[in-house]
């Protein structure tokens, strides 16, 4: 009985190539090891650890049976690998024949050969995938672009509309399936991406920004400059700050950290000014270099009036997880004469574990008081700051 939800997001990964021009003597390029992992290996992973694919797909040769059991570990998105035709096209036409029954929303094609896909690719693809259309990511051409023939150049071509195409492309999966056996059926095996099959297909297309980082791995020399690339073998973790102050108005509760505390006074502020969530909220925003809280939840929009701060620390988060991060340590100084904070630590380091769900142990409160000085001293209202340390990809 088939139970599986309807909108399931599936990616096809072409594994199926021989690969000549990267050297025949070490094998298929895809099962290539780089930094340790094989190349294919490091391409599926980046699909298994996005949120929003469900079922990876892997198209391989006949010959690479053991190759790929041998590279390759279990994860339980990554269905059994299907075996592919004797071109790229007729391989992906296996991946989506494979996948047909299985209710399958969006589907994304990728070549094997693009290891280092980052997550926020993925979800600009996925965004631009639409009824209809497909979605395919570029980078403008940077190089002059000449025409030649027999070593003479014949004209310049003008790059200002031409774009390189990458990998992943999507497609809503009935649709590209169509083409596909459309184009298979009048024997037109010419096409060396999918959204020229889309083209032909009169499937519009929507141009969606690439990354410089998706490289192919074509010849040896790509393979020698990915592994010496920083960009491959050095962690990306990021650490933001953030810096918030809310002054006190005539009030019996203050809300720090999500937790609400009897006091003399209430901070003022648009929101529930939980001074302490702001400047985690931007310590968040920082990491990602996506402007700050007034940006995302600008104080003049009478919609976050009186607005539970969690909303807007839940959307950095969220905005953290789209682009592949994963949160490792959040840490706050609250700065405040009163009340004080030392009986209500745990439960805001709670509770901000909650809100992040990430364990109690990676989150840090702390307070202290401004020595009777400045505008904090004369309990004129409190003030936060916060650091977040995000790792993204891996
Ligand atoms: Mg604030």
């Amino acid at each position: 009985m088939n139970t599986e939800p309807a909108d399931i997001n599936a990616v096809i990964i072409v594994a199926a190539g021989r690969g000549e021009r990267a050297g025949q003597s070490n094998g298929p390029k895809q099962y290539r090891q780089i930094n340790g992992k094989s190349v294919l290996q490091q391409a599926i992973s980046a699909f298994t650890a996005h949120k929003d694919i469900d079922l990876v797909q892997v198209v391989i040769h006949a010959d690479d049976m053991e190759l790929y059991a041998n590279q390759v570990d279990d994860h339980k998105k990554l269905a059994k690998p299907c075996i592919g035709g004797a071109s790229r096209q007729a391989s992906v036409l296996c991946g989506l024949k494979v996948l047909d029954g299985k209710a399958i929303n969006k589907v994304l094609i990728h070549d094997a050969a693009r290891p280092f896909v980052p997550a926020d690719l993925i979800s600009r693809v996925l965004d631009k995938t639409v009824p209809n259309h497909g979605a395919l990511p570029v980078l403008p051409i940077t190089d002059t672009i000449k025409r030649g023939s027999n070593d003479m150049v014949l004209e310049t071509v003008s790059r200002h509309d031409l774009f390189a195409a990458q990998t992943p492309q999507g497609f809503f999966h009935s649709a590209i399936l169509d083409a596909h056996k459309k184009a298979a059926r009048v024997q037109n095996f010419e096409f060396t991406d999918d959204a020229s099959i889309a083209e032909w297909a009169n499937i519009p297309v929507h141009l969606v920004e690439g990354d410089a980082n998706n490289i192919k791995l074509t010849v040896p020399e790509d393979f020698a400059m990915a592994e010496k690339s920083p960009v491959h073998t050095i962690p990306d973790v990021r650490t933001g700050n953030g810096y918030d102050v809310h002054a006190f108005e005539p009030g019996d509760h203050v809300r720090l950290c999500g937790v609400d505390i009897p006091h003399s006074a209430k901070l003022m502020g648009h929101s529930d000014a939980d001074v302490g969530l702001h400047a985690l909220t931007d310590a968040l925003l920082g990491t990602m270099a996506d402007g700050d809280i007034g940006s995302h939840f600008p104080p003049s929009d009478p919609k976050w009036k009186g607005a539970d701060s969690e909303v807007f620390f839940r959307h950095a988060i969220e905005l953290v997880k789209r682009r592949g991060g994963t949160i490792t340590h959040l840490d706050t100084t609250l700065i405040c004469e009163m009340p004080k904070i030392g009986p209500h630590r745990d439960k805001m380091r709670g509770e901000i574990a909650r809100m992040a769900n990430i364990s109690i142990d990676r989150i840090s409160v702390k307070a202290t008081t401004n020595e009777r000085l400045g505008f904090v001293g004369r309990e004129e209202g409190i003030a936060a700051i916060a650091t977040a340390t995000v790792v993204f990809g891996g």
